[in-house]
């Protein structure tokens, strides 16, 4: 009997686990799979090159559902499945040993990305993988009970790790969906994440570009609060980043495309209630600390971040404020809620996720195998989970990887 094959589709962060994992699961086995790597670009995972900032943020001390949007079923039954021993064990096997950065975010010990695609290369290869590079699949058609690829290549199992549309200077693309939707599997509706949002230019102050600054901020879909995040937040020239903008904007993509109106309620004072941040101006100017009102908050916050608050509460930057003056209070209560109205995001070319994809009803969670079709399995960025700035995507696409290449090493072995 000939040994069995196995196509992975994808050759970054959830096809080398996927490969991995279905050659380790079938070792010690007299006729184990042949398992082709099969890998659009020349190089192997470019995003998980580019990850974390070249440092590879690969992990997290702390996987929970709440980190994650998308499919409740699929998420839970990962959460509940990853097993943070098991997946330190895994990295080791392929030589890459981890540390946090003094938060709970993980790193290889080198802390370059390049090092961890090294590692999983070099262990795949030992295992007895194959790699091809620059071999774009474009066609997956049945083969009876098995499938043809390209026209050329026969697999008794196909992984799709082809990841989804974000980066694609990085190899992203939207082809799982085409190769996908061929299979008779329906396209699913996807959206950029952790991504920079674009401000309505006319709302947008000349005066913040270029500051940064610990803010709170919140989404506000058709004028509510749907969710609320924290942390440093990037004012630029046309767009607004940094890590709490990143986390929303995955669900800011999803209700702007369903029409709705999206806007960013920035609170710049996250420490300093309003009413603290009166008293604390009330007795300052008092004691005439401050004849000019630019200087009022310049201990609290950066100046270019509410100078134009100024302007909105009509004060002067230059002009002496009373301590009773009304706008006093109202620049307090401004800076603590400023709202800008959001046009959009900057597109998944520059986006480090996906919000959607394939969900419960396609994809098996615990198993990762495609329910309308046997002997197929998809993992990584094509399921329909996101998670959170902070290593989560990667463990996301590192376990479902291994989950898929666990299945189709059962289904190869059985057959
Ligand atoms: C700039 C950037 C920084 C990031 N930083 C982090 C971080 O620090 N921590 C974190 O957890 N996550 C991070 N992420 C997200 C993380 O990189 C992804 O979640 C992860 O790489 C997804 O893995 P994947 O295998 O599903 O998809 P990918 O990594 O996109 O791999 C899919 C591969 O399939 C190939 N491919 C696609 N179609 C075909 C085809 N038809 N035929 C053959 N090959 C094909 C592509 O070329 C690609 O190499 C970052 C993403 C970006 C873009």
């Amino acid at each position: 009997m000939k040994a069995k094959v196995a196509a992975v589709i994808g050759g970054g962060a959830s096809g080398l686990a996927a490969a991995a994992e279905l050659l380790r699961a079938s070792s010690g086995v007299k006729k184990k799979p042949r398992v082709v790597v099969f890998e659009a670009q020349e190089r192997l995972a470019r995003k998980l090159c580019a990850s974390g900032s070249g440092k590879c943020n690969l992990g997290n001390r702390h996987i929970d559902n709440s980190r994650y949007n998308g499919d409740k079923a699929l998420i839970s039954s990962y959460v509940t499945a990853y097993d943070a021993i098991s997946d330190e064990e895994f990295l080791r096997d392929m030589g890459i040993y981890v540390t946090d950065d003094g938060s709970d975010r993980l790193y290889p010990m080198s802390f370059k990305a390049d090092s961890v695609m090294t590692a999983m290369r070099g262990y795949c290869l030992s295992l007895g993988a194959e790699f091809s590079l620059a071999d774009t699949i474009t066609s997956v058609d049945r083969y009876g009970d098995r499938f043809l690829l390209n026209g050329s290549f026969i697999a008794d199992a196909v992984i799709f790790a082809c990841g989804g549309p974000s980066a694609g200077r990085l190899g992203g693309s939207a082809s799982g969906y085409d190769l996908l939707s061929s299979l008779g599997v329906p396209r699913p509706d996807v959206y950029p994440a952790l991504c920079a949002l674009v401000p309505d230019k006319k709302y947008w102050p000349a005066s913040m570009r270029g500051t940064r600054a610990h803010c709170e901020v919140s989404l506000l879909v058709n004028g509510y609060r749907v969710r609320i995040e924290s942390g440093e937040v990037q004012f630029n020239e046309k767009t607004v980043s940094g890590i709490p903008v990143m986390d929303l904007s995955g669900d800011a993509a999803a209700m702007l495309a369903a029409g709705r109106g999206v806007s960013l309620e920035i609170n710049k004072s996250p420490d300093i209630p309003p009413d603290e941040l009166y008293a604390i101006a009330y007795s300052l100017l008092s004691r005439g600390a401050y004849t000019r009102a630019e200087d009022i908050f310049a201990c609290v916050m950066p100046r270019s971040l509410y100078h134009d608050d100024l302007r909105v509460c009509a004060i002067k930057p230059d002009e002496t404020l009373s301590p009773e003056d009304d706008r006093l209070k109202k620049l307090c209560r401004r800076v603590s809620q400023c709202v800008y109205p959001i046009y959009g995001t900057v597109g998944f070319e520059d986006a480090q996720a996906v919000r959607g994809g394939y969900g419960s009803d396609a994809v098996d969670p615990e198993t990762c195998a495609l329910r309308s079709l046997g002997g197929v399995y998809v993992c990584g960025e094509l399921l329909d989970a996101d998670g959170a700035c902070g290593g989560y995507n990667l463990t996301f696409a590192r376990t479902t990887g291994r989950t898929a290449g666990k299945s189709a090493a059962g289904l190869l072995l059985n057959k």
